[in-house]
C-alpha cells in the first residue's frame, strides 16, 4: 500500500513559453491542486489568475526569482521544477538560468524543460508516492 506525499513544485516559464506553461498547468490542474506550488513572479501571477490556483510567488526571474528558487533547491525545500525556458530567445538573466539548471543536477532534482517531459514526470505513479525516495547526494 502506497501513501501520498505532498510535494513542493516550482513553475517557471520565460515570456514566449508562458502560454504553454499555463496551458500545461490547466491540463494537470487536478494534480497540481494537491501540491504546494511556487513560481517566479510573472509566471506565478498568470497561473494564479488564469487557473485560480494558490501559488507562492517569488520575485520575477530577471530580478532574482530564479535564484530564490535555486536557494530552495539548495535548502532541500523543493521537490520538482517545471522550467519552460526559451530555446529561441536570449534572456538577460541567462547566468541565473544556467545556475538554476546546474543546481538541479547538483541535488538530483527532477526538472522538466519541455512539455513532453513535464507530462511524463507529473503523471508518473511514482511522482507523489512514498514508494520512490529521491536520492539526495551527500556532499
Ligand atoms: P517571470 O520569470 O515568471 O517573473 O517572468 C521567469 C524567468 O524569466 O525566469
Amino acid at each position: 500500500m502506497t501513501a501520498f506525499v505532498k510535494k513542493t513544485i516550482a513553475l517557471v516559464a520565460h515570456d514566449h513559453m508562458k502560454a504553454e506553461l499555463v496551458d500545461w498547468s490547466r491540463t494537470h490542474i487536478e494534480t497540481l491542486k494537491k501540491h504546494n506550488l511556487v513560481a517566479t513572479g510573472t509566471t506565478g501571477g498568470l497561473i494564479a489568475e488564469n487557473l485560480s490556483l494558490e501559488v507562492h510567488r517569488f520575485k520575477s526571474g530577471p530580478l532574482g526569482g530564479d535564484q530564490q528558487i535555486g536557494a530552495l533547491i539548495a535548502e532541500r525545500k523543493l521537490d520538482c521544477l517545471i522550467f519552460f525556458w526559451d530555446p529561441l530567445n536570449p534572456a538577460p538573466h541567462d547566468p541565473d538560468v544556467k545556475a538554476l539548471l546546474r543546481l538541479c543536477s547538483v541535488w538530483n532534482l527532477p526538472v522538466a524543460c519541455n512539455r513532453c517531459t513535464a507530462d511524463l514526470l507529473i503523471t508518473s505513479p511514482l511522482f507523489d508516492s512514498d514508494e520512490y525516495l529521491r536520492k539526495v547526494p551527500d556532499y
